[in-house]
């Protein structure tokens, strides 16, 4: 551990503010992290730790905690619609720590919020506070001041150097500290569930991720092991203010048909949004995560990203002079590849719910490019070394 006299307060204990806490603990600087809820969320369901993603948790020293608490799929299949057999397969295991250099897991997203939480504990030099109410930051020429009313309702300020909103898609800090607009609905719904694993054993292969594609909808499976359970998430068009009734696909086929009889009624609807803005930061004031820049998820990205936000944000604000430089720096680095990631994301989902004949072309040409063809395609997502020295 470094020594640095720097001090920050991150507001949000999610994926990215706990991945940032961790990353500037490590350099030494003291953080407080202000979180709503009364304990960092186990709530969630699976997320597909992509190398790039890995490649930060591993330098943060997280590599064998992380190993042991998630699965390494073999492929990812995908079925065609109504298809009780995959039409094709991207090879992931060992080709892809090969091509890497870290693999591509999965993982409950408790359990990754418990590992990083528990390895903030271990640090002297951040602190946590949970369940917090109403706060407010303001930059100065001497860093910031953030005043906060404590879940028993008395109020203190605390002096830093700099503050960085890590509070997720509706943001407090983008939409007031930094006056960036709402996060806008994408008009679909993610319903997620988990469930036993020998409830979907016909038609789920346990070592590998499996996506059915049907016109206006894809099903993500992938088995969690650890739990004994496969991770579901179904994604369709759907209204924010009606997501009481379950989801209906419209021919769906027999597989997801099984599939949507396990779960029954337990699905947990996921409204998606999406925030595009460059307005990252101002004075000493900045936004990591989905606060940022949250994404459709059809490239499985979004934590990826402010994972990765971290990484590179955490030695700018330790080693730069000024913290406002850093959040300059930062925003310079990070907007174009998150931006890049995210036109994907909402590409793929245009592409996963064609109707028929273009979901014909669209399996024929995924066919034809073979069960590699997406080490290349995806390279420039996975190859990124977050926070690494320039080569
Ligand atoms: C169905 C689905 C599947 C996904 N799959 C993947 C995947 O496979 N791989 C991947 O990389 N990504 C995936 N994502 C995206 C990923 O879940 C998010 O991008 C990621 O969790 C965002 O993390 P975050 O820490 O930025 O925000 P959040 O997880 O939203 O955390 C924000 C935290 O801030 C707290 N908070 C909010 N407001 C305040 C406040 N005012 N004061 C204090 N605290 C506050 C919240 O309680 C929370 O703890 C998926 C998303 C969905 C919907």
């Amino acid at each position: 551990m470094t020594a640095t006299g720097r001090s920050f307060v991150i507001a949000g204990a999610g994926i990215s503010g706990l991945t940032l806490a961790l990353a500037l603990g490590q350099r030494g600087a003291h953080v407080t992290v202000l979180e709503r809820s009364p304990a960092v969320q186990e709530f969630g369901a699976g997320l597909q730790i992509s190398p790039n993603a890995r490649f930060v948790l591993n330098g943060l020293g997280l590599d064998e905690v992380v190993g042991k608490a998630s699965f390494e799929p073999q492929a990812l299949d995908t079925y065609p619609q109504g298809s009780k057999t995959p039409g094709h397969s991207m090879e992931l295991g060992a080709i892809i720590r090969r091509r890497f250099g870290s693999p591509y897991a999965v993982m409950h997203r408790g359990d990754l919020a418990k590992l990083l939480y528990d390895a903030c504990r271990h640090l002297p030099n951040i602190d946590f506070q949970f369940g917090v109410g109403r706060w407010d930051a303001a930059s100065h020429e001497r860093g910031v001041t953030v005043s906060v009313e404590a879940a028993n309702g008395e109020s203190r300020n605390i002096g830093a150097h700099g503050f960085i909103g890590a509070d997720g898609v509706h943001s407090h800090a983008r939409r007031h500290l930094l006056e960036g607009p709402d996060a806008r609905f994408d008009n679909r719904i993610a319903w997620r569930a988990l469930v036993p694993a020998d409830s979907v054993a016909k038609q789920i292969a346990p070592d590998r991720v499996s996506v059915f594609f049907g016109t206006g909808f894809h099903l993500v499976c992938y088995p969690l092991p650890h739990r004994r359970q496969v991770n579901l998430a179904l994604f369709m068009p759907g209204d924010k203010a009606d997501v009481t009734a379950q989801p209906k696909p419209q021919r769906p086929g027999p597989a997801v048909e099984a599939i949507l009889d396990a779960v029954g009624a337990n699905w947990t609807p996921w409204p998606l949004y999406t925030v595009d803005t460059d307005r990252w930061h101002r004075g000493n004031l900045g936004l990591i995560g989905d606060a940022a820049h949250a994404m459709v998820p059809f490239q499985a990205q979004g934590a990826a990203m402010g994972i990765e936000d971290a990484a590179v944000l955490a030695p700018l604000l330790v080693e730069t002079k000024s913290v406002e430089d850093a959040f300059s720096r930062y925003a310079l680095l990070r907007q174009d590849r998150v931006r890049r990631v995210a036109a994907l994301s909402a590409q793929n989902g245009r592409i996963f719910h064609m109707p028929w004949p273009l979901s014909l072309a669209r399996d024929t040409v995924m066919i034809a490019q073979g069960p590699q063809a997406h080490l290349r395609r995806l390279g420039w997502i996975y190859e990124y070394k977050a926070g690494a020295a320039p080569s």
